[in-house]
């Protein structure tokens, strides 16, 4: 085997680079020492040099767990080009392949392993590492570990019992997604007193922006057609009916427009990929299923027609915006209706009630998100644990809205709510409340006798869009929660609902007019 003296030395002479990036030398020395390590990094980063290079220095197989078959092969082709003795055991290999690869290793002759978790904590694995010298574990993707996390992999459980099976073998966690929680989680699962490298997630070039949604596709042509004509972009949406409508919709309009969700053929989809890495003005209208491997550079921007279900997931996806460094937007619109549409279809999962309450959590902080008046940059990075000034180039810190105190407005409707469900033994939905505080006339409301109430025509002095981000505001607070059993029925979460009808806190909701529009109005 060949040695080095230095990591600079195996960078250069392995890699052909002359200087580490960000933090990549300290996570080398201190995996060198022997020491465990956490590091967060976004995609594209350099992560993969933070464990190559100790795997170099070290005596030993480097073991590196990685969920993705695929990225496994390429990774040790590259590694056997470099001249790396790299191999990998999955289950795309035959019998005879696995042989050799095992062979090669009781002989020394492998310093990178790379290898799928849940092959890892068999039997046969286990016996067959117990026979090698190890210069570490290096565990790729460490999020999958997390519950919290957005892709939690039930195999990933079992190798908590690394540190007890190899006390003596460093482990260095990598992933390019976690918030703080997930991050504690990966620690406490998986290391042991490790230092945490965490690199800034801030994307300067990008700006933020969240816009009331009306009536979208209308809203969606009109910021294309005059902040990136002839541009290239992707649009996101909830439902794959609605790429193939909205691509429609953009196409008539001029706009060169595709659609991509995971309901056509691998065959289709790779073809409609390369048109948009190809061609410089193209507008990729897609589901969540648009993301892998998109790793264009001029992408100038990424818009939401339909919010998406996590902080997590909104961050990936307009991260895909100005890979170049230019400047890029990130656009979304969004509205009540979104809120409800997510909240339905966690409900209707099938997935366990911990998940549900989890994923009910991070769609709760991207409806805060969406909701805020404050900078969206800060907020972001909060979310993934980095504290930060106002940014000084989002929507809100450009034209900062003026917020109101609707605290009277939100108990008007917390105690409408009350009445309502009092009077009628259930619930109802938004619609119906706000028709109630509006002293609506309808069926609705006459065959309930829902005129008779106190709180009817109470709050006519508000307009129903305004009325309307109250009850967002509300919801945001966990003060409201949907009752999605009910037909989206709004029900009080008592605890947060009774400092607000008392008057001990205060609700701020931004105002649907901006201060300039009211004085040119005025
Ligand atoms: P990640 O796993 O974090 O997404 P990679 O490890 O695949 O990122 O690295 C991304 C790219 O950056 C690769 O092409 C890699 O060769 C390159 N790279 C990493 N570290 C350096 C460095 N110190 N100098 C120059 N290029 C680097
Ligand atoms: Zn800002």
């Amino acid at each position: 085997m060949i040695r080095y003296s230095s990591p600079q030395e195996a960078l250069r002479r392995v890699f052909g680079y002359d200087s580490f990036r960000g933090f990549q030398e300290e996570v080398v020395k201190t995996v060198v020492e022997g020491r465990d390590a956490l590091v967060l990094m976004p995609t594209g980063g350099g992560k993969s040099l933070c464990y190559q290079i100790p795997a170099l220095l070290r005596d030993g197989v480097a073991v590196v767990i990685s969920p993705l078959i695929a990225l496994m092969q390429d990774q040790v082709d590259a590694l056997e080009e470099a001249g790396v003795r790299a191999a990998y055991l999955n289950s795309t290999q035959t019998p005879e392949e696995a042989a050799d690869v095992r062979a090669a290793l009781q002989r020394g002759e492998v310093d990178l392993l790379y290898i799928a978790p849940e092959r890892l904590m068999t039997a046969g694995m286990g016996r067959l590492l117990d026979g090698l010298r190890l210069s570490l574990f290096a565990i790729d993707e460490a999020h999958c570990v997390s519950v919290w996390g957005h892709d939690f992999r039930p195999e990933y459980g079992a190798l908590s019992h690394l540190r007890e099976r190899w006390p003596d073998v460093p482990r260095i966690a990598l992933t390019a997604t976690a918030d703080r929680k997930t991050r504690e989680e990966i620690v406490e699962k998986l290391l042991v007193e490790p230092r945490e490298f965490v690199a800034s997630f801030d994307r300067p070039n990008i700006f933020y922006r969240v816009v009331e949604k009306k009536n979208v596709k209308e809203q969606l042509l009109s910021f294309i057609r005059s902040e990136h004509p002839g541009e290239c972009g992707v649009v996101y949406c909830l439902a794959r009916r609605t790429t193939e409508e909205v691509a429609e919709y953009l196409n008539a309009a001029g706009i060169h427009a595709l659609h991509y969700h995971a309901g056509l053929s691998a065959e289709e989809r790779s073809r409609r990929l390369s048109e948009f890495l190809r061609c410089d003005d193209t507008v990729m209208v897609a589901t969540i299923a648009f993301g892998m491997g998109i790793d264009k550079p001029n992408v100038r921007f990424v818009a939401h027609v339909d919010m998406p279900k996590s902080i997590e997931g909104y961050f990936q996806e307009t991260g895909r915006a100005g890979r170049d460094g230019l400047p890029a937007d990130a656009w979304m619109a969004y509205g009540l209706s979104d809120v409800m549409t997510q909240k339905y279809l966690i409900d209707q999962g099938n997935a366990d009630s911990l998940y549900k309450e989890l994923s009910v959590q991070k769609l709760d902080a991207m409806l805060a998100y969406a909701e805020a008046g404050d900078c969206r940059r800060q907020r972001l990075l909060a979310y993934f644990g980095e504290a930060s000034a106002p940014c000084g180039h989002c929507d809100n810190c450009k034209e900062p809205p003026e917020m109101v105190d609707m605290t009277i407005e939100a108990q008007k409707l917390l105690s409408c709510i009350v009445r309502v469900q009092k009077m009628s033994g259930v619930s109802f939905g938004a619609t119906h409340v706000i028709n109630i505080l509006l002293g609506r006339e309808n069926e609705r409301i006459d065959s309930f006798g829902h005129r008779a109430l106190s709180t009817y025509g109470i709050g006519k002095d508000v307009s129903e869009a305004q009325w309307r981000m109250v009850v967002r505001q509300l919801l945001a607070r966990h003060a409201l929660w949907v009752d999605v059993e009910r037909f989206n029925a709004l029900r009080l979460s008592p605890e947060t609902a009774a400092p607000i009808l008392k008057g001990e806190e205060r609700v701020f909701v931004r105002r649907l007019v901006h201060k300039r529009q009211r004085k040119t109005a005025a």
